[in-house]
């Protein structure tokens, strides 16, 4: 079986322990590869190198370092198969899906490598004649990158393509779990000439690798996505040596149907985001509110789409949705479900494992509609990180925005209506950091995305990614006589 390794220093290495893990694919239980697992002591070695590197690569031009990440961007793509085979086969999205997360990664090296030749600086206006004060924008040091499993390859790329291209030196964590297509991302991106100790990985469980990168003073700023637990944490450990922190966290994202959205296209819209990836992402839509005249309607569409949908091995060309990542999500699924039918929710379809020798081994579950949801259940309140859609109509616009702002998570949220007046109120009203209109999807590259209250600090992809690995410097010049 193949065998995964670490990169430290521009070697590729095994722990220090020896130790081992099996990765297993979701859909069948079988084992896929083995991965070096690592602990503090080889996280702190690759924290060292990093550290070591980052002089030379402070000081190169942005320009050569735009080089290097166009060619690693080259390197992802031409190996592109080759990874998105592993990332079904790990973590258990159709291959399609995997392909375009894989093709979004390169994108990030792409992007990065042509904004950080735009690290303008100001010139500010001085109080004195005698003075004049720039404002500069330098790398901040080693950057520590933490990763989660339901988007392994695209969430690692958006963070170490804008630390690389600020200048900043990298030591990445991808999830323990689902550690294989990020290691290909890495090696590839290594391959296209960074010099040693410049992109580093570790694998290793959080509780070990994880907290000594947070932990550990080498690194100055802990990049992290994960769970709003995990992030706590997190920052509780940063304070300790004021670390830059970007975290991207939980997410429980509304959609709101509006009495003149086209039914059609909201259906198809929230039943793409609620169920792709088995639910398993942050911006999925986890509560729709529609509004009581239209209820039915949209009830009835969003179920006839939802029953078509394909299930099965992520490999097979013909599914749409593949097995669930692992058994505790699908009980904490099952949960949830039984949680609100007991509170008076009712069933419109799936709701079960689908039958079928197929399906006996793998984390499967049937895409699920609820209606008749309220705040008093668990799934309107927690995150599922599932595939299921809770349905709950409203009567009145004031309603409905007080209903989708009830939540701890301010992630994303959607907005399915016609008259732009309206959309553009409840756009403005929504406490979360990306607002959809009429679409599925409110991430982009050129948008800042983040999330506000327990969903996170910071803001990805965009500029502000590339200032997130950056510290500003004011520098004053005192002038002679003459001015
Ligand atoms: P976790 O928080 O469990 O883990 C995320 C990463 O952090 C993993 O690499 C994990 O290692 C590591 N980790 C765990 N504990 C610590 C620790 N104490 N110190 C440092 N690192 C640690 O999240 P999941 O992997 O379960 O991912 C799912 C979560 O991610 C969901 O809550 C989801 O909403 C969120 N997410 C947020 C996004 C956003 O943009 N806001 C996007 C995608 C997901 P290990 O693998 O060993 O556990």
């Amino acid at each position: 079986m193949k065998r995964f390794k670490m990169l430290i220093d521009g070697v590729a290495t095994e722990s220090i322990s020896g130790r081992v893990a099996t990765i297993k694919n979701p859909a069948n239980q079988e084992p896929v590869a083995e991965v070096s697992f690592g602990g503090r002591v080889d996280a702190a070695l690759a924290l060292k190198a990093a550290e070591r590197a980052f002089p030379g690569w402070a000081k190169i031009e942005p320009q050569r370092r735009g080089e290097i990440l166009h060619r690693a961007s080259d390197l992802v793509r031409e190996k592109a198969e080759e990874i998105a085979r592993l990332l079904t086969q790990e973590q258990g999205k159709p291959l399609r899906y995997a392909r375009n997360e894989v093709l979004s990664s390169a994108e990030a090296l792409d992007y990065y490598a042509e904004e950080g030749k735009r690290n303008f600086g100001e010139i500010v206006p001085s109080a004195s004649k005698r003075s004049r004060s720039l404002v500069i924008s330098q790398p901040l040091g080693v950057a520590a990158v933490i990763s989660p499993w339901n988007y392994p390859v695209d969430l690692l790329a958006w963070k170490l393509a804008p630390a690389l291209a600020a200048g900043c030196t990298v030591v990445a964590k991808p999830s323990s779990k689902a550690p294989l297509a990020a290691t290909e991302f890495v090696m590839a991106t290594e391959e296209a000439g960074l010099p040693p100790g410049v992109l580093n990985l570790v694998h290793g469980s959080g509780r070990d690798v994880g907290s000594e990168l947070v932990e550990n003073p080498i690194s100055r700023k802990v990049s992290f996505t994960g769970e709003t637990t995990t992030g706590k944490e997190i920052m509780e450990k940063a304070s300790r040596h004021v670390k830059r922190l970007s975290l991207e966290l939980g997410g429980h994202s509304p959609a709101i149907v509006c009495e003149d959205a086209k039914i059609e296209e909201a259906a198809e819209a929230c039943m793409y985001r609620a169920f792709s990836n088995m639910g398993q992402i942050c911006i999925s839509v986890n509560r729709i509110y529609v509004h009581d005249a239209v209820a039915e309607e949209f009830a009835d569409e969003l179920v006839k789409m939802t029953k078509k949908l394909r299930i099965g091995g992520g490999l097979d060309p013909d599914v749409d949705l593949g097995p669930m990542f692992s058994e505790a999500q699908r009980q904490k699924t099952k949960d949830q479900i039984a949680d609100a039918l007991d509170k008076g929710a009712t069933i419109l379809c799936g709701g079960s494992e689908p039958e079928g020798e197929e399906f006996r081994r793998g984390f499967f579950f049937m895409p699920t509609v609820l209606d008749r949801m309220d705040h008093s259940m668990r799934m309107m309140r927690e995150e599922t990180f599932g595939p299921v859609a809770p349905m709950m109509s409203f009567s009145s616009n004031d309603e409905a925005l007080r209903l989708a702002n009830d939540s701890r998570y301010g992630l994303a949220a959607y907005v399915f209506c016609e008259d732009m007046t309206t959309a553009l109120w409840f756009a403005e009203g929504l406490e979360a950091g990306s607002v959809g209109v009429n679409l599925n999807n409110v991430i982009q590259p050129q948008a800042p995305f983040g999330g506000w209250k327990e969903s996170g600090l910071g803001r990805e992809r965009s500029r502000a990614a590339l200032e997130a690995y950056m510290e500003k410097k004011h520098i004053r010049i005192g002038l002679r006589e003459g001015f």
